[in-house]
């Protein structure tokens, strides 16, 4: 009788908080040996000329396949932060996005610079400067086709010795643009001391600001050009939000309306396209 009272408060005990334990102990495990296994792979989605719909660039997005599941960044990016498995995760991801650049440029594929999303948290750890730099070197990719995208987080938290870090990866020719730009709480004012090349607006104001009176995403683009910063609109989905933002001004212009992220096969086919030319053709046709 006891017993079998304890096994049942065992099983209402599992059912609730240990479950989530258990699930997410199977996932770090699994994560764990993801990258051994070959389970990560990026996908490429182009960012395009908001004035011609040429694509000049395209962002790695890592993906996660899991037994027979696509496990998307959300879902495992912050366990990995969480437990340390970003650092050789981050490591991965820009030697395969190098290797691939590299490869591209062997097949004479037409060559965009291609934007890495670096986890704040990698570069908790300060060998990162020297990691990225072995990685180009070894890959021997060209660094002015590589970008890195950062949060703005990472500047605000962080000192003169950082900024000297970020300065040491511009000079030999690798972009750094501000990612999800508009969602912390650095000025653009302040991005200017880290000599930040380019600034993506977060898909929420292209999505919910755009119409409105205080069309925020106006006010960045206007700003970020006064500081001589590139800009580019995160998450454009509508025809209608295609032509504000050309109206605006805005560089350049990226989401599901051009194109959803897709497999690096696929979206060499998209730059190839007719007569080698770099075109997307949604805009303007
Ligand atoms: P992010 O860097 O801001 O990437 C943009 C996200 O928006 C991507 O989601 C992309 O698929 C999605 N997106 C693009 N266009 C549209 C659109 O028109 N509409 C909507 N609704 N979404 C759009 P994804 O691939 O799921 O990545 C989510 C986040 O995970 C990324 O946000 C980034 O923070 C992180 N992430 C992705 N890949 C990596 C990686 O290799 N390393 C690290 N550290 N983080 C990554
Ligand atoms: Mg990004
Ligand atoms: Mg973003
Ligand atoms: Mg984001």
């Amino acid at each position: 009788r006891a017993k079998g009272a304890g096994k049942n408060t065992y099983q209402i005990y599992t059912s609730s908080m240990e479950k989530e334990f258990l699930k997410e102990y199977h996932l770090e495990r699994a994560l764990r040996k993801a990258i051994e296994r070959n389970e990560f792979l990026m996908h490429y989605q182009p960012k395009v000329e908001a004035k011609t719909g040429e694509i000049v660039g395209a962002e790695a997005l890592i993906r996660w396949q899991h037994q027979d599941r696509m496990i998307p960044p959300g879902e495992f990016i912050p366990l990995a932060e969480e437990t340390g498995i970003i650092f050789s995760l981050t490591d991965w991801t820009l030697r395969t996005v190098c290797e691939q650049i590299k490869r591209w440029e062997e097949m004479n594929v037409p060559i965009v610079p291609v934007s890495v999303n670096i986890s704040p948290k990698r570069l908790l750890k300060n060998d990162w400067v020297e990691t990225f730099l072995r990685i180009i070197d070894e890959t021997k990719v060209n660094p002015e086709y590589l970008e890195l995208e950062l949060t703005e987080s990472v500047l605000i938290e962080n000192e003169e010795s950082f900024n000297n870090s970020i300065q040491t990866l511009k000079n030999i020719g690798i972009k750094i643009s501000i990612d999800d730009f508009g969602t912390g709480y650095s000025s653009l004012i302040y991005l200017r001391k880290f000599k930040v090349d380019t600034v993506k607006i977060d898909q929420y104001f292209i999505q919910n600001s755009l119409e409105n009176e205080v069309p925020v995403a106006k006010y960045i683009i206007n700003l970020s050009h006064d500081l001589n910063m590139n800009v580019v609109a995160e998450g454009v989905e509508t025809e209608k939000q295609v032509t504000l933002l050309q109206q605006y001004g805005c560089d350049q212009l990226q989401g599901y309306y051009f194109s959803k992220p897709v497999p690096a096969e696929e979206y060499i086919k998209m730059v190839s396209g007719t007569r080698g030319q770099v075109h997307c053709p949604k805009v303007g046709s």
